[in-house]
């Protein structure tokens, strides 16, 4: 019988997974991976075999909140693979806070250490921790283990973590933490392969999904991002600002008179190229379109990430490679086209066939910065470290 790990990635909306399967002699490969979308409005189940097969692809009607996507996912499971042994479930954990710079494996005082931490990531946090009380449920005594956004981010220098507020408000935990660390660790961990030329060097990593930030690395380690305390600094999002002066905060608070959770729902859910175009928080849509609206929305996606990418080129003292990931990063051409032409001054020099190919490498062989495309893994990151953590033999992708 054949034995399994399983990887989830629990959001507010959806619910991603992979499986992973390990044959009696071999070691662990791919099985399957796939989501539920749109969790609460018109929840839809796809899944994918390790070839890119579809293995399931249709409407859940009574999927309504999270429970209910895992317990789809569970039925389907046992649909599938029913007797197999799951030897380990590993969760994407949005925050681990100051304290948890490296996975663990899921025990009580784990658990009320992180549920601590829902203010700090109150649209990620909680849907990650409940995945995790609905496995104990229904699979009790499997162990789980969690892999956080920020722990690739711990041991950078003191002053990239700082916020510059009173002592007894930085004792409460108030300071920068950094996300994506999941998918800039795979990054760091591809480099020495696929472009060993810049592995040991000065790398801006770029993650832009509809949530999106950049890494300055120095020889795979984080030494700066932009996402800071919450995962709304830096970058423009697909419905976040990215930075803002908080003196805007204060305003839609004293002059606007809107409550905490009117605020909350226009930083996380009304903002960034949705804001912007009025229309869509889709690059897909935007790119699409010449709408005025949308193409301020691109205009300001790519003048803000050509600002920070300046920024962190200067904590970096210079540059030597950019890679591009995640959905926009890894799909729209355009923008990496965009962000590298605003770039220039640099010392990146694009190559326009390359960009519109496969990649990896986009810039020109004489490029004094080389330009890469990247596609992110962050669930072989969690698999990965579900196995080392269980004693079980490493996965690969
Ligand atoms: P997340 O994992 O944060 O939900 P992804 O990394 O999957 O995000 O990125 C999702 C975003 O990628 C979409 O909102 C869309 O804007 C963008 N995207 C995906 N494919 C393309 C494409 N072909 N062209 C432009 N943008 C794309």
């Amino acid at each position: 019988m054949d034995d399994f790990t399983v990887v989830l990635n629990a959001g507010s909306s959806s619910l991603k997974f992979c499986i992973y399967r390990r044959p009696e002699t071999e070691s662990w490969r791919l099985e399957a991976r796939g989501q539920i979308e749109g969790i609460g409005t018109s929840p839809r189940f796809t899944a994918k075999d390790g070839a890119g097969g579809i293995l399931a692809d249709t409407g859940l009607e009574a999927v309504h909140d999270g429970r209910a996507g895992l317990d789809a996912l569970a039925d389907w499971l046992r649909s599938r693979y029913g007797g197999a042994r799951v030897l380990g479930v590993g969760h994407r954990v949005v925050h681990g806070g100051a304290h948890y710079a490296a996975p663990v494996v899921v025990t009580q005082e784990v658990l009320n250490d992180l549920r601590a931490l829902v203010p700090l990531a109150p649209l990620h946090q909680p849907y990650n921790l409940a995945a995790i009380d609905a496995v104990s449920a229904r699979l009790p005594g499997v162990p789980q283990v969690a892999c956080f956004d920020t722990s690739f981010h711990r041991g950078q220098p003191a002053v990239a973590e700082v916020i510059p507020l009173p002592k007894d408000i930085r004792s409460a935990g108030v300071q920068r933490y950094g996300f994506h660390g999941l998918s800039y660790e795979y990054i760091a961990s591809v480099l020495p392969q696929v472009a060993p030329e810049i592995a040991a060097g000065r790398v801006i990593v770029a993650h832009l999904g509809s949530g999106a930030s950049l890494c300055a690395m120095k020889n795979g380690k984080s030494m700066d991002s932009t996402l800071g305390f919450t995962a709304l600094d830096g970058l423009c999002m697909g419905t976040r600002p990215g930075a803002l002066d908080p003196g805007v905060v204060l305003y839609l608070f004293q002059n606007l008179g809107l409550s905490a959770k009117e605020v909350e729902t226009i930083l996380y859910k009304k903002s960034g190229l949705l804001g912007l175009s009025g229309t869509s928080n889709d690059m897909r849509d935007l790119l699409g379109s010449t709408e005025p609206g949308a193409r301020l929305a691109v205009d300001y996606f790519v003048y803000r990430a050509a600002k920070e990418i300046g920024a962190l080129a200067a904590v970096l003292g210079g540059i030597d490679g950019l890679v591009f990931t995640a959905g926009i990063g890894e799909n729209a051409p355009e923008i990496r086209r965009r962000i590298c032409h605003a770039s220039a001054w640099l010392g990146v020099d694009l190559d326009d066939e390359a960009n519109a190919g496969r990649g990896p490498r986009i810039s020109r062989a004489s490029s004094r910065v080389s330009a890469w495309v990247i596609p992110t893994n962050e669930e072989l990151v969690i698999a990965r470290h579900t196995g080392r953590l269980l004693g079980l033999i490493e996965a690969r992708s």
